[in-house]
């Protein structure tokens, strides 16, 4: 089990011997906040309140009462809730919205006493992959500030980098939690759908959402799901299934079948460092007696465009609920009904998501609705199944998760839509609903970070957590 010292693992002997108290661990994060605030990492820093609660965490761990988590430092992406708390998914259309409740995410880890230290910048309702955001400005990679630290939880990557919290939630769509976590060289969880539940999320596309954990070391990504998932009673999609002890199941040696995805590294707009480190750890895992084979995949090139019609259709349904009047900003033009809803969305909302919102309409509409939306659907399902039938005679399905290491800011201002491809990875693994992991996976001439992914099968993040745990040691 890799040993990082901001992990919090290796915090927490220091927190119960007292030879560190809570307080001083959550004054030197707040330091690293208030020192690096051009990495613009945080929309909302909860600066005495989490003093507050440090305190009374420290006396809890004290009498030997702390929770599971009692004085882990969280940074939430701005997507999910926390009672009496702004939330504004990095939106303009949000300004001033306050959240009336816990997502249950939040819930659960103020019960294990887990701190919260303040809500992270992203792209506009998790649409993106580089967190440059109109509103609230980009987020810069802490490793290389003349590049973006990823998207869309890029706020939530930063701040573990650089050292403003041990852990983030952030939420995963189609990559948002992975991506970030490979560029900013971190440990990257997105769970099966429905193993967290999503009650608080902001939605995006609610069939592919997910919270997803960023950290140090894969022992603390453990730690944290471990609090988070399971069954809840406000969200009829969170499985009802027991949730295993993630943190005792870690230390399981193997060996394990890995399937590679032969078509994934012989694709042309791989970086050929990418290609390199991956092979490199695919020898690795063999030489410590792991199997891995190489697997024909034919349904890649299906799986982004899969994504981006489905995403598209289930954002625009979700989003048409900010209308001026429910939520946030209400335009001040506005002199008519109509004009409150198309003013207030056409000036609350930035450009990238109003396109999302045409296009999932578009494909939505009565015309193209068969030819597109429910074409995806059904492909979504063929490559569900292609991915299970892998899934039923390997452990783990292995590829990069990138195609590329941290991009410049402003790369793709003149052609937004070349974005996309950068997604090519990680959306399969949310088009089947699998969990998935990245992983640090050494870095290229630039000195950036590479990032590896692991997909497991169904519900079998113990099994992978615990596969990670051996690459995070044979790696290193
Ligand atoms: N980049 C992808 C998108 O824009 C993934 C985002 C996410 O996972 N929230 O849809």
């Amino acid at each position: 089990m890799l040993c990082h010292p901001y992990s919090f693992n290796a915090l927490r002997p220091l927190l119960a011997s007292q030879k560190v108290t809570s307080i001083e661990v959550v004054r030197q994060f707040l330091q690293h906040i208030h020192t690096q605030k051009d990495l613009n990492a945080f929309v909302n820093i909860y600066d005495q309140e989490i003093v507050e609660q440090a305190e009374v965490v420290n006396q809890k761990i004290k009498a030997d009462k702390g929770g599971a988590l009692a004085g882990m430092v969280i940074g939430l992406k701005d997507m999910v809730a926390y009672k009496d708390h702004p939330l504004q998914a990095g939106s303009k259309i949000l300004t001033n919205y306050i959240s009336p409740f816990d997502a249950t995410v939040t819930e659960r880890l103020l019960a294990a006493d887990a701190l919260i230290i303040g809500h992270q910048n992203c792209d506009e309702f998790g649409m993106g992959s580089s967190s440059e955001n109109d509103y609230f400005g980009t987020v810069l990679n802490p490793l290389d500030k003349t590049r973006v630290a990823g998207g869309s939880s890029g706020g939530s990557a930063a701040a573990v980098k650089a050292k403003m919290c041990h852990v983030s939630i952030g939420t995963d769509t189609g990559g948002s939690v992975r991506q970030p976590a490979a560029f900013c060289g971190l440990v990257g969880l997105k769970p099966s759908y429905g193993r967290i539940s999503r009650h608080g999320l902001v939605a995006y596309a609610s069939s592919f959402d997910t919270a997803g954990i960023f950290a140090h070391t894969v022992a603390d990504c453990a730690s944290v799901l471990e609090v988070i998932a399971g069954p809840d009673a406000f969200d009829d999609t969170a499985a009802a299934k027991e949730v295993p002890c993630y943190t005792s199941a870690l230390d399981h040696p193997g060996p394990y079948k890995v399937a590679c995805l032969a078509g994934t590294l012989s694709n042309g707009g791989l970086q050929p460092e990418i290609k390199e480190h991956t092979l490199r750890s695919l020898e690795l895992l063999k030489k410590a007696g792991n199997q891995v084979d190489n697997v024909h995949f034919e349904l890649l090139t299906y799986a982004l465009p899969t994504y981006y019609i489905l995403v598209n259709a289930e954002a625009s349904t979700n989003l048409a609920r900010f209308d001026g009047i429910r939520y946030g900003y209400r335009s001040s033009h506005a002199t008519t009904l109509e004009e409150v809803y198309t003013k207030s969305r056409t000036e609350g909302f930035a450009k990238e998501v109003k396109k999302r919102i045409m296009l999932g309409a578009f494909v939505l509409s009565d015309s193209q609705c068969e030819t597109h939306y429910v074409k995806a659907l059904k492909v979504r399902n063929m490559i569900k199944k292609a991915m299970q039938d892998i899934l039923n005679h390997y452990d783990f399905i292995i590829l990069p998760t990138t195609t590329t290491t941290a991009f410049k800011v402003n790369s793709f201002a003149s052609n937004p839509l070349s974005m996309y491809w950068g997604d090519l990875y990680t959306v399969l693994a949310s088009v089947a609903g699998l969990p998935a992991i990245s992983l640090p996976n050494g870095v290229d001439q630039k000195n950036l970070p590479i990032g590896i992914q692991v997909i497991g099968n169904y519900f079998e993040e113990a099994k992978l957590l615990a596969f990670a745990s051996q690459f995070e040691a044979i790696v290193q």
